[in-house]
């Protein structure tokens, strides 16, 4: 490759200097295309099944490799050794779940060739050729794997970008890749900053897979509306826990602090605002913060809630925690620093906030729990909708159907009942929002979907020489037309008989 400049990987854990790492420019971008897309072809023409068996040997390798996994990623994201594991877990789960589905997805799918039966028509998918992976920090193992692994399961190339601040877990996939005896060149990476994702989006790649922040999202497709290049957006969320009356705190309480402060609240779908209802919010406040003070917050291995990634994120929480403050929202618990300048930020409890605070409408992807009451399940859903995001969002109930309803009222990719981040544990729910939470979608079939794209075949054998409403037109142009048309839009045998009448009738068919 050609990138001339290089920067440094640090570990949130202790400042520590864990590698140098190259700036790809347009050029070396474009380089890592090139050989992505000539080691392709090949990987395509293995056939599904194929492809499906070869990429179980890499989940094979994860299991091998998962303490080194981990450690990498702790070292990189400074996240507690349990955490990181579980970013191997669930990324080799997804493995097995397209292994198994995969290769009949991705088979012909026949779909009949409507009022002429003689001929056959069939849907085929076939990859991409070369897909753009754009990462962030939070899961840089996961949030790499959830794009190459179905990337590949349709027979793409990858090029990947990962966060200039976790660069190295992406070049630990490429190596596993070929651990597992993938093509060497199928999987590339291109580290850099915002400038070589930009030059990745106009690399001409076949498809972007984009995962980050609305602003960077935007940006994405602006950059890829000059190449009408294919996007799908992950981006930010403002995710709600709505807590009925009817809760059972022994579960809520863990549940939706679990769900604020896993990976340090730096996780899409975590819990960022907390709803609760109104003559129950002093007793869900208590127990909380009577939780938060158990937890082992720091940077040892098997802390609970360990450090932020990036020293910005931390700055963007404190500005959310302070601004509250001064807007009248209490402190709880928290509300600073483990100690001033640490990256650990304490997990924090905050009440009488209000809406325009930006800790209630903008993402803090910090250890916050803001919490505000509400009256009834109108006033909630309301409150919980007010922001532009939509990716996810939780409803704490005895009532199952009652959490049903108000799961279908919010606009959101995916709800939980009694739930947190259980979603990312099934391989088969696809993940993606709607409004500023961006849209498309990853894991599940729906993500491998978006890995390909359709062809359609339609075969007629050839043995009549001409089709009735092939040129020249005449009456029996017209008198076909006019007869589908009678038995499309009736139902049962009187369709077929219309059919059969109107093909029978006499006349130019011009319907005078
Ligand atoms: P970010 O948007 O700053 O960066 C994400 C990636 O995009 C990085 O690799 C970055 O270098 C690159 N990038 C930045 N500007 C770019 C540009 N103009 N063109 C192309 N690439 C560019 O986000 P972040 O701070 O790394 O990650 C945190 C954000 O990611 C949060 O908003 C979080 O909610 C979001 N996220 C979303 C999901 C999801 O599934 N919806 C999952 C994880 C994280």
């Amino acid at each position: 490759m050609t990138a001339a400049a290089t920067f440094e990987v640090r570990s949130p854990l202790d400042g520590s200097r864990l590698a140098e790492v190259p700036v790809y420019d347009a050029r070396a971008v474009a380089e890592a295309v090139a050989r992505a897309r000539a080691a392709q072809p090949a990987w395509a023409a293995l056939g599904a099944r194929a492809r499906a068996r070869r990429m179980e040997a890499l989940a094979g390798v994860l299991r091998r490799r998962s303490d080194e996994i981990a450690q990498l990623v702790r070292s990189e994201t400074g996240k507690p050794f349990g955490e990181a594991l579980t970013e191997v877990a669930v990324s080799a789960d997804l493995i097995r779940f397209y292994a198994r589905v995969a290769p009949d997805h991705l088979g012909r799918r026949h779909v009949g060739a409507g009022w002429m039966p003689w001929k056959k028509a069939w849907v085929e998918r076939e990859p991409h050729g070369v897909v753009g992976a754009i990462a962030p920090w939070n899961y840089p193992f996961i949030l790499v794997m959830d794009c190459v692994s179905p990337a590949l399961f349709a027979g793409n190339g990858v090029v990947v970008k990962p966060s200039e601040f976790t660069p190295l877990s992406a070049l630990l996939v490429q190596e596993l890749c070929r651990d597992a005896g993938l093509p060497a060149e199928l999987v590339q990476v291109a580290t850099g900053d915002g400038r070589t994702g930009e030059a990745l989006v106009r690399a001409g790649v076949d498809r972007i897979v984009f995962t980050g922040s609305t602003s960077a999202g935007r940006k994405v497709m602006r950059a890829a509306a000059d190449t009408l290049t294919p996007v799908t957006l992950e981006l930010g969320g403002k995710d709600p826990a709505i807590v009925l009356e009817d809760a059972d705190l022994e579960r809520a309480v863990p549940g939706v602090v679990f769900g604020a402060l896993f990976n340090a609240g730096q996780t899409c779908l975590s819990v960022e605002r907390v709803l609760v209802a109104r003559h129950i919010q002093d007793d869900f406040v208590r127990r909380a913060a009577e939780l938060v003070a158990s937890l082992r917050v720091g940077t040892s291995p098997d802390a609970d809630v360990g450090p932020m990634v990036t020293p910005a994120q931390a700055e963007i929480v404190e500005r959310h925690v302070s601004e509250a403050m001064a807007g009248g929202a209490r402190v709880v618990t928290g509300g600073q620093r483990q100690a001033p300048g640490s990256g650990v930020y304490l997990p924090t409890i905050l009440v009488d906030v209000d809406p325009s605070m930006d800790v209630w409408s903008r993402e803090s992807f910090g250890p916050l729990l803001p919490v505000m009451p509400f009256d009834d399940d109108d006033e909630a859903v309301r409150m919980a909708n007010a922001v532009g995001y939509g990716l996810f969002a939780s409803v704490w109930t005895r009532d199952r159907d009652r959490g049903l309803r108000m799961a279908r009222r919010l606009r959101a990719g995916g709800v939980s009942i009694n739930d947190v981040l259980s979603h990312y544990a099934v391989p088969g729910l696809p993940m993606g929002g709607v409004g500023q939470s961006g849209f498309g979608r990853r894991r599940g079939i729906e993500g491998l979907e978006e890995m390909c794209r359709t062809r359609t075949l339609l075969v007629d054998r050839g043995r009549r020489r001409h089709e009735p409403w092939w040129f020249p037109y005449g009456a029996a142009q017209t008198r076909l037309t006019r007869a589908v048309l009678e038995w499309r839009t009736r139902r049962g045998p009187g369709g077929l008989i219309a059919f059969v009448r109107g093909l029978l009738r006499k006349g130019n068919g011009h319907g005078g």
